[in-house]
């Protein structure tokens, strides 16, 4: 006879499964700093369908997610299943994990009560018309993380998945580093393997940000695994030595440049020509690393902001930049001229499919994926793992937790099929990246729109604009406009043509931007329509404040000409705004 509950540690009969569980819970009363939000507690043991199986877990992995979902930001993920009709009050999160399978549904066919087991963290609805199509389930609309959209992940001695995410346990690992890199290095396959013709082969040349990171360090391998050359960014000499352990050629240090960031705009010639500079040195310092005057064929991408410029940059013609986040911003910006003119590719990607993370598991399989586990915790530190994650003092690469192992060290069953280097972060490794997007959150989309609430108190533009208009004719010279400016003590002039209608704005930045490159008497013979910035810098009088503020900060401009029934009659600017909504 079972028992009901079985202590931590205390492996129930294979196949035998209790009532009652032991489990790492988030509430929605709780939610905060994952010291607080996690805490244990004794749940009922979930039941499963017949495309699931239940999985005695061993370790559980450790993910960025779980914060957010102790945090209930930016998604309440109990309120999400709840809308969509699950009536448990709880989250058990934990998307990566290793165990031995318990119980099976009467469709499985892929595992069996007694296998030791590893699972990926991507579920599907089977039934899915896409998916019964043949379609990538990744494109599936019912595709969810499991662990942080669904409940019943690894943190208890007991998980739902189904059978499609279960994969055969690496014999030679213990339960803890096999609970390490599904996740990353799932991701990372597909980055690498999932594109067609753009997918890495024999003989490529990637580029691999973040090396030493979780995904990097993935990467590395996959790539090495292959026949490519890799080139890892790290951003201190101190990395260097695990990444060409772990398979690169050589490595980069990113602290090294200073050209990162949001491209300067085109027409600042000074401003573009230093980024040029900065960013063909460091195209040479890749081709320094490599021996060879060649450029990556495949850029594996996920800083983001500071970083797509170069990316895209450096990338071989007809190469590939392939991004799975953006951790230091979402606003990439990129010079169409290489990306058009070069045929060059920026592919999105996120997680990996049931074949992809087979695929990748086959390599981990065969000893050549080392997990890069870098530190495991025990079950009752499960709360601190993610509160050092929280405060940015975790180390880099993949962490476990034990659930059901009793010690660290247990579960490897055999001897690893080929010799593999275990490389070690710098001791005192110091984690330093922003805190990463959740890696499934409901983006708004088309049918979204109708139900999003927008703040406003209602101020409209006239309300606030400053009446009347200095302006220019489009034929004034930049050295009349940049006189108006300084008589009138104003920061932008209008253009206006003979019938009163604005063609644009010469703003300071106009000004500058128009010196760039030229004597000052060249640009003082420049005409205001050569420089102004042209047409929509304008709206309605009676327009929303709100919106206008929309149209300063996505343009990243400073003022707006104010019109009525299409002529000039003030200008809104920024100035304007800061004191209606801090207050002078
Ligand atoms: P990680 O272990 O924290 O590694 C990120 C690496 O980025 C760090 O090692 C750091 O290396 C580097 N980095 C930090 N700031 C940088 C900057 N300003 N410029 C260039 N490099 C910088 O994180 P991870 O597990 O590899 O994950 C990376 C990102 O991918 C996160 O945002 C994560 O949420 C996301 N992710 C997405 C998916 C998906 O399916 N979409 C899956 C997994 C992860 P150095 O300081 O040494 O340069």
């Amino acid at each position: 006879m079972s028992k009901q509950l079985y202590e931590l540690g205390e492996q129930p009969p294979l196949g035998q499964v209790p009532e009652k569980m032991h489990a790492w819970l988030v509430r929605q009363e709780r939610f905060g700093k994952p010291t607080e939000a996690f805490q244990k507690e004794v749940v009922n043991t979930p039941s499963i369908a017949d495309d699931e199986v239940l999985v005695y877990v061993m370790a559980a992995g450790i993910n960025y997610n779980n914060v957010w979902a102790a945090l209930g930001i930016p998604v309440n993920v109990i309120a999400a299943r709840n809308k969509g009709g699950e009536p448990e009050d709880f989250h058990i999160g934990g998307s990566d994990a290793s165990g031995i399978v318990y119980a099976v549904g009467k469709d499985v066919a892929n595992v069996k009560v007694g296998d030791e087991v590893v699972m990926h963290c991507g579920q599907y609805n089977r039934n899915c018309s896409w998916v019964k199509k043949g379609g990538d389930p990744m494109y599936s609309p019912s595709f969810k993380i499991w662990g942080y959209e669904t409940n019943y992940g690894s943190f208890a001695q007991f998980s739902r998945v189904q059978a499609q995410q279960c994969m055969p346990k690496p014999k030679h690992m213990n339960w803890e580093e096999a609970a390490s890199y599904t996740l990353v290095a799932a991701t990372a396959w597909r980055m690498l393997h999932g594109w067609g013709e753009s997918s890495i082969k024999k003989g490529d040349v990637a580029l691999i940000w973040g090396g030493a990171g979780g995904l990097g360090s993935m990467a590395i391998q996959i790539a090495k695994a292959v026949g490519a050359t890799s080139v890892a960014m790290v951003s201190g000499e101190d990395k260097f030595d695990y990444c060409m352990k772990l398979g690169a050629k050589g490595c980069i240090n990113r602290n090294e440049f200073d050209h990162w960031g949001m491209l300067p705009h085109w027409k600042d010639n000074a401003g573009y020509a230093k980024w040029l500079k900065g960013v063909r040195s460091f195209g040479a310092k890749i081709w320094e690393v490599l021996g060879e005057k060649r450029a990556p064929n495949i850029v594996f991408e996920h800083p983001g902001e500071s970083t797509i410029p170069s990316s895209i940059f450096v990338c071989e013609t007809g190469g590939m930049v392939v991004v799975c986040a953006g951790t230091t911003g979402y606003n990439a910006t990129v010079d169409l001229r290489y990306l058009w003119m070069r045929q060059k590719r920026l592919q999105g990607s996120h997680f990996a499919n049931t074949v992809q993370a087979n695929e990748m598991n086959q390599l981990a399989l065969a000893g050549k994926l080392d997990p890069c586990m870098s530190r495991a915790f025990t079950y009752e530190e499960l709360p601190l793992a993610h509160q050092l994650m929280h405060d940015n003092k975790h180390p880099h690469g993949n962490m476990s937790v034990l659930i059901g192992a009793p010690q660290f060290g247990l579960g490897a069953s055999a001897p690893a099929p080929v010799e593999m280097v275990h490389p070690t972060l710098p001791k005192g490794d110091v984690h330093t990246t922003p805190a990463p997007y959740p890696m499934s959150v409901p983006l708004p989309s088309i049918a979204d729109a109708g139900g999003l609430t927008i703040a406003d108190d209602g101020s409209k533009v006239r309300d606030l604009m400053h009446a009347g208009i200095i302006s220019c004719t489009p034929d004034d010279t930049v050295g009349t406009v940049a006189k108006i400016m300084v008589d009138h003590e104003i920061h932008a002039v209008v253009v206006m043509d003979g019938q009163g209608t604005a063609l644009g704005v010469v703003s300071q930045t106009d000004m500058v931007l128009a010196r760039q490159g030229r004597t000052p008497e060249e640009a003082r013979q420049l005409k205001a329509r050569e420089v102004m910035t042209p047409g929509c810098a304008s709206c309605d009088a009676d327009m929303l404040l709100s919106e206008a503020v929309t149209l300063l900060t996505a343009r990243r401009m400073h003022r707006l000409v104010v019109t009525e029934r299409e002529k000039p009659i003030g200008v809104l600017s920024m100035t304007d705004v800061v004191r209606k909504i801090i207050g002078s």
